[in-house]
């Protein structure tokens, strides 16, 4: 067992910027453990993705077939192991997704290995793997050695910088074998992406909403706001809870850690959970009636105030600037 297995990210046929900073992460662990690298892609239709991920990749393996779109865990977790068995890895980084979440931890008691999700930090000790987390609500980082002959991480998106690096040495087309019927039928994945309009963890700019919106009825305002600055649309976790939208809308610790050249939070507090999903945005606006809100320690720039006198001048200003 040797090597590190970078798994991307692809989105709609395209890949998904998260899959250039596991790269990164990839290329620098595998130099410091003095192993090669290789990538991976789960899909059906790779080529065009594959031209993207670029991370110097001794070989870069396509796990392909019809199957695998839309995502099942199933199919996800055997075309993983496809790849893991065509190289043999001593380490395997993916992208902490809404998918992976699902799949991997079942892929590492499969392989009977040691897992650690949602880190932030990967370093090589001697031979050793240490990762680091945020635990305790983000208000610690827990440092791990991640034990087992192919040792699986999870990474978290939108905290490392990711960088297109040399054109793979190989690519590797593996055809992945249709697993058995399993006992859960995907039948939402259209209205998921159809909600979430630009995705929220690519997106550069982020209208968020939170329990401050006062109800479902209200969420308009973020829709609209959103949409004037062709932004996505975020939300804190209670909003996502109560089903006002899909929780593939949440920001923070257990929702997507968001990377946006601008984040406007419309009526949320500012927990710890919050913020530790949006601290690598670049410029953060706060819209709320308490002046006192703990969001505003974070923004750049606030408005106190209702969001409903706030908004509706700001989406109109919008929308005159942007024709
Ligand atoms: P509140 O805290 O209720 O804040 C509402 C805000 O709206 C208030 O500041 C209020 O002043 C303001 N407001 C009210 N009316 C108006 C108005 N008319 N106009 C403008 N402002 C108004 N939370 C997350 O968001 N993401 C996570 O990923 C997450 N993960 C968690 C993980 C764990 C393990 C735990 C324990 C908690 C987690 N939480 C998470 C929950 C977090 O602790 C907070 O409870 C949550 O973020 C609060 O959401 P909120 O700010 O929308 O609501």
């Amino acid at each position: 067992m040797a090597g590190v297995l970078v798994f991307g990210d692809t989105v709609g046929g395209k890949l998904a910027p998260a899959s250039l900073e596991m790269a990164v992460a990839g290329a620098e662990l595998a130099q410091a453990l003095n192993e090669p690298l290789n990538g991976a892609l789960i899909g059906d239709g790779l080529d065009a993705a594959a031209e993207e991920f670029k991370g110097g990749f001794a070989t870069l393996h396509l796990l392909e077939g019809k199957h695998l779109r839309p995502y099942t865990a199933r199919s996800a977790i055997a075309a993983a192991r496809a790849a893991i068995d065509a190289c043999k890895p001593s380490v395997v980084l993916f992208p902490h997704t809404l998918e992976t979440r699902e799949w991997v931890p079942r892929l590492a008691a499969m392989l009977d290995t040691g897992l650690v999700m949602d880190c932030t930090a990967l370093a090589a000790e001697g031979s050793d793997l240490v990762v680091s987390k945020p635990v305790y609500g983000g208000g610690v980082v827990g440092q791990y050695v991640v034990r087992g002959t192919t040792r699986l991480v999870t990474v978290r998106t939108g905290v490392l910088e990711g960088a297109a690096g040399a054109a793979s040495g190989a690519v590797n087309k593996i055809a992945v074998a249709e697993p058995a019927a399993g006992r859960v039928t995907l039948i939402d994945e259209q209205k998921a992406q159809a909600e979430g309009g630009v995705r929220l963890k690519d997106a550069t700019t982020i209208v968020s909403g939170g329990r401050g919106l006062g109800g479902p009825d209200n969420w308009h305002y973020i829709e609209e706001a959103a949409a004037a600055i062709g932004g996505a649309v975020g939300c804190s976790r209670p909003v996502a809870d109560s089903g006002w939208v899909s929780s593939a809308h949440q920001v923070g610790l257990s929702g997507t850690s968001v990377k946006p050249d601008l984040y406007i939070a419309v009526g949320i507090s500012g927990a710890v959970q919050h913020l530790a999903g949006i601290s690598n945005s670049s410029t953060v606006v706060a819209i709320n009636t308490d002046g006192d809100a703990d969001m505003f320690t974070r923004a750049n720039y606030g408005v106190v105030g209702d969001y409903k006198e706030v908004l509706p001048g700001f989406v109109e200003r919008a929308k005159q600037i942007r024709g």
